[in-house]
């Protein structure tokens, strides 16, 4: 059996394709153009990479990308001053603050700082609270991300047995807050859990974030299992320098039904979710009911 690969990019331009079709209809009825604006602090390279594929995307979507490149000495106080401005400024829809930051500025202030309905990035704490309870409101979009993939490649999750590997605030936990959305019976494993192997092979879906390369064999994998791969992994050795995922590739392809390749699975869905947000921040700020997407 040769696993299904779950072509992230085709996926991911369909949706971009949508919020397209949306931002036209949204400039239609309102007059302007979602607006999403991207800070930067700093010139960590990975980040750089990060804030011009998402400046692109937000342009050929057809909204407004504003970005704000800060050096790496900015004060505290002057982000806080800048994401003031932005909460302020009726034109942003959106706000992302490109993490990491330098040290010395405390991210999670940053985060709090952020208007909760600009919140596109989902990482605030109201939103953290609202995907809790099952309220709306905006969602980490590497996880949303990964859910909007399952459902393509399943249709309905119910019953599923799924196993989250990591429990970080952006990927993790909320990954496994939409599974159980989605009625899945939800394990989150982590670094202190014992016997990973076992509790994998248990599971129809298995979401591996844990930046730990190839650390998740094939071996592992109930037969068929669909495979998530968030996992980004910069490694030299004999095959030379390239990203690989948390999971095993080419053995888990033996072994799993269908299973996402880094890089080209997870990685363009987020940008693709992070437009889509801004899209809907944009209809909620301006009262219009959330787009079909
Ligand atoms: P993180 O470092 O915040 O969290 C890693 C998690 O892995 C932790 O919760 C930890 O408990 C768990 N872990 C560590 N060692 C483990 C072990 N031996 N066994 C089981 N669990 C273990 O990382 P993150 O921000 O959640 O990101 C995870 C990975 O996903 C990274 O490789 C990151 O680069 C990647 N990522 C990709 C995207 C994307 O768009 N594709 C977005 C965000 C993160």
């Amino acid at each position: 059996m040769t696993a299904r690969i779950i072509d992230g990019k085709a996926h991911a331009a369909a949706l971009r394709a949508r919020v397209a079709a949306g931002v036209a209809a949204f400039v239609d009825s309102t007059g302007r153009a979602p607006g999403l604006a991207v800070v930067l602090v700093g010139t960590d390279p990975a980040s750089d990479v990060y804030v011009r594929s998402k400046g692109k995307a937000t342009l050929a979507a057809g909204m407004i990308g504003t970005e704000h490149r800060l050096s790496a000495e900015t004060t505290e106080a002057a982000l806080l001053a800048l994401v003031g401005d932005l909460n302020a400024d009726p034109a942003v829809d959106g706000i992302l603050v490109q993490l990491p930051l330098p040290r010395h500025i405390d991210a999670a202030a940053v985060i709090a700082a952020i208007d909760p309905d600009k919140d596109v990035d989902g990482f605030h704490v109201v939103n953290a609270g609202r995907l809790a309870v099952g309220a709306p409101g905006f969602v980490p979009c590497t996880p949303l991300g990964c859910a909007l993939l399952l459902e393509e490649v399943l249709g309905d999750l119910s019953g599923l047995g799924a196993v989250v590997i990591g429990r970080s605030n952006i990927v993790g936990k909320p990954m496994a807050q939409l599974l159980v959305d989605r009625n899945c019976t939800v394990t989150i494993a982590h670094s202190r859990t014992r016997d990973l192997k076992s509790v994998v092979a248990r599971a129809d879906i298995v979401v591996a974030a844990v930046g730990r390369a190839e650390m998740i064999r094939g071996d592992w994998l109930k037969p068929g299992a669909t495979v998530i791969d968030v996992g980004i992994n910069r490694v030299d050795d004999a095959h030379g320098r390239r990203l690989v995922g948390d999971v095993a590739y080419d053995e888990a392809l033996a072994v799993a039904g269908a299973i996402t390749p880094v890089p080209g699975g997870v990685g363009p869905m987020t940008i693709a979710v992070l437009l889509r947000n801004t899209l809907v921040a944009a209809h909620a700020r301006s009262g219009l009911p959330a787009p079909a997407l």
